[in-house]
């Protein structure tokens, strides 16, 4: 069995370590390959080869590292369907749905194509006088990025592209249970031409996330996760002086009021609640029923459950894959098999699995779901949808802001009033008006509240660019040597 190693430098490097985990394909129930497992010393090499390469690529032209970005745009474009076959492969999401993930990673590298004039600065001319004043934006140096498994490519082209667009180095540390696309990057990344050492992966897990949160070449972390990890690398890279951005779990709502059309409420429901097999951090967890809407909302979602097609990823027709391993399946299921006992009532139960030996579940419908039941409480991450009813809308806006997680939510309404009212009450990161999964553009950025996000800097589009540069400011004055004077005083103005 093959077994996947780390990019270093400009090349693939196996791992040294002794250490391994497996990886599976789990459409299919069984182990394809092994992934090395880092050593401190392994990430060690990493960071060196990264810190030498950040002092010219910092250095470099950003029309040059524009240009460069411009290729590997072109690579990835050209290599969409290898990508995607990778991600379904190990992953397991369908393979329409990996072509997705793609394009958005791929949104991320076109935004920072735009980088020379994204580090523009700000000048402010005669501020006192004959004195101006600038500010140049300046890379950080060495860039760690720790992914989780479900986006194998779009997460890290999130940090990637700004990075190393800046003029930083760039370390990524993607999951141990998706790791094959990472390899495909680098290689993609070296073929359009950036010089070696300013990308590097190292396989791994948490030893080699703790090897990066103190290394002391590491200047700045980005971390997507769950809450308990985000939580933990935020404190542990703050204590070790890193800027950080740590990015967590969510528990998504999905709030329907009672003129919203049911139809179109329920297929949004569907989508964004059973897509990825529920594993989007941005996927529909609990459905809002406000007022009469309920039954008719609860009964449209039954009935459109039946026609998701459960099955591999690159079979013709599925529309919903596995869970990425056995366990995470187990725990999932768990959630169905306790509601019951909870005083919730299992209206779909998608438990019995799917084809095969694959890690499948089907699509599972919960209603009369209250906070203190666990299926209410914990991040689920699988096909589980769970209904709460409440009979106004300030209720359901108290029930979503008394939740701890603060990614996404949504509204369904035709009642622009209730709309905005919404918007300016809600308090989460991102917000849809009948959009079930608001995930922004690359020109904004992404970022949720709450346990959702660990730092000050939401990820990508323009807070990427803040979170990946120091600003420089410079005071600038070209006195005539004839009038130098001696001035003790603090200078103000005028
Ligand atoms: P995870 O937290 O288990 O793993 C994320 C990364 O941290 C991996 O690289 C893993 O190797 C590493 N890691 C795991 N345990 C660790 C530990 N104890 N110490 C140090 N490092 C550790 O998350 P996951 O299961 O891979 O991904 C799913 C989670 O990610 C969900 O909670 C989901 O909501 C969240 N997520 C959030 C976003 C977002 O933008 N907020 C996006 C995608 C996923």
């Amino acid at each position: 069995m093959d077994t996947i190693g780390h990019w270093i430098g400009g090349r693939a490097v196996p791992g040294t370590s002794g250490r391994t985990a497996p990886v599976h394909d789990p459409a299919r129930g069984v182990q394809t390959g092994d992934v090395a497992l880092a050593s401190a010393a392994e990430v060690g090499d990493a960071v060196k080869v990264a810190a030498d390469a950040a002092v010219g690529w910092g250095a470099s032209p950003s029309s040059r590292r524009a240009g460069v970005l411009f290729r590997l745009r072109e690579l990835l474009d050209a290599h969409r369907d290898d990508l995607a076959a990778i991600v379904t492969r190990e992953h397991g999401k369908v393979l329409d749905d990996a072509r997705g993930e793609v394009a958005r990673g791929l949104d991320n590298v076109e935004f920072a194509c735009g980088i020379p004039h994204l580090l523009k600065g700000s000048h402010s001319a005669e501020v006192s006088g004959g004195v101006d004043v600038h500010t140049v934006l300046q890379p950080v140096g060495v860039v760690a990025g720790i992914t989780p498994f479900n986006f194998p490519v779009m997460v890290p082209l999130w940090m990637l592209a700004n990075a190393v667009a800046c003029g930083n180095a760039f370390v990524l540390k993607p999951s141990e249970k998706d790791p094959s696309a990472s390899l495909l990057l680098a290689e993609l990344v070296q073929r359009a031409g950036f010089p070696d050492g300013v990308v590097n992966v190292v396989q791994g897990d948490a030893e080699a996330v703790g090897a990066l949160l103190e290394h002391p070449d590491v200047d700045a972390v980005s971390f997507v996760g769950s809450t308990p990890v985000a939580r933990f690398v935020h404190e542990t890279a703050t204590a070790h002086h890193k800027r950080v951005q740590a990015l967590g779990g969510a528990k998504n709502h999905m709030v329907v009021l009672p003129d919203a059309d049911v139809g179109a409420a329920a297929d949004a429901a569907v989508s964004a609640g059973y897509g990825s097999a529920g594993e989007r951090c941005m996927a529909i967890s609990v459905v809002v029923a406000v007022g009469a809407v309920a039954d008719d909302l609860v009964d449209a979602i039954a009935a459109r459950i039946p026609g998701v097609v459960v099955g591999p990823g690159d079979a013709p027709g599925s529309m919903m894959g596995p869970l990425i391993t056995a366990e995470h399946r187990d725990r999932v299921r768990s959630y169905v098999e306790g509601a019951v006992g909870e005083g919730a009532q299992v209206v779909v139960d998608g438990s019995a699995g799917g084809p095969g030996d694959g890690f499948f579940l089907g699509c599972s419908l919960l209603d009369g779901v209250e906070p203190g039941m666990r299926a209410y409480d914990d991040e689920i991450f699988g096909p589980v949808l769970s209904v709460v009813r409440v009979a106004t809308f300030d209720e359901a806006v108290a029930l979503v802001n008394a939740n701890p997680y603060g990614n996404g939510v949504a509204l369904f309404t035709r009642d622009g009033g209730a709309a905005r009212r919404f918007e300016r009450t809600v308090e989460v990161g991102m917000v849809g008006i009948n959009v079930p999964i608001p995930v922004p553009v690359a020109a904004h950025s992404f970022g949720g509240w709450k346990s959702s996000l660990f730092g000050d800097h939401p990820i990508y589009g323009p807070d990427g660019i803040r979170f990946y540069t120091r600003p420089k400011v410079v005071t600038t004055r070209w006195p005539d040597p004839a009038s130098s004077v001696i001035d003790l005083g603090f200078p103000h103005g005028g």
